[in-house]
């Protein structure tokens, strides 16, 4: 039998390593409540129910930050059984995924969306969550993409899908290898 090969441990690159994560999540709408996209309200009359303030952005993005690092997923940390994150801020999940971000060492480098649902448009949004979700993230408005699309033939037309991928870089590299 062959002998394994010890794995290489000194030889490492002096390139920054990086890790990737993804986010998915879906919210249905529901009538007189408020809708919160990317930490924004829009105007609408139907907002996203359920688990906290039902914002389907920051919570796929949380999902994606704790998954690039293996970490538990947003419904392990905060229950939706668990009646104090009912009407919660998600911006309070948001941070807690980046605090563990930070503490495994990394920070975030740029992120895509894709949002799924067939209204309100989020073209005249977009912007706007751009902004606040690169603040929230602590990232030029450049490292956040944001797509819109309808759910063609997806029959989802009462409820909003989001997809985020992350991409995170070591924030230093340790100097004894
Ligand atoms: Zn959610």
């Amino acid at each position: 039998m062959a002998k394994a090969k010890a794995a290489p441990t000194k030889a490492r690159s002096t390139q920054l390593e990086t890790r990737i994560g993804f986010g998915w999540d879906s919210h249905a709408f529901k009538p007189g409540i408020p809708l919160l996209i990317g930490g924004i309200q829009l105007a609408y009359d139907k907002g996203l129910g359920g688990h906290s303030d039902g914002d389907v952005l920051l919570h796929a993005i949380t999902d994606a930050l704790l998954g690039s690092i293996a970490g538990p997923d947003i419904g392990t940390l905060f229950p939706p059984s668990d009646p104090q994150w009912k009407g919660a801020d998600s911006v309070i999940f948001l941070q807690e995924a980046l605090k563990r971000v930070a503490a495994a060492g990394y920070t975030v480098a740029n992120l895509d969306s894709t949002l799924i649902l067939n209204a309100p448009k989020i073209g005249p949004h977009a912007a706007a969550i751009r902004t606040r979700v690169a603040g929230l993230l602590g990232i030029p408005e450049d490292c956040v993409g944001l797509k819109a699309k309808t759910p063609e033939g997806l029959n989802t037309d009462n409820a909003a899908v989001a997809h985020v991928v992350v991409l995170l870089q070591e924030s230093k590299k340790k100097t004894a290898r």
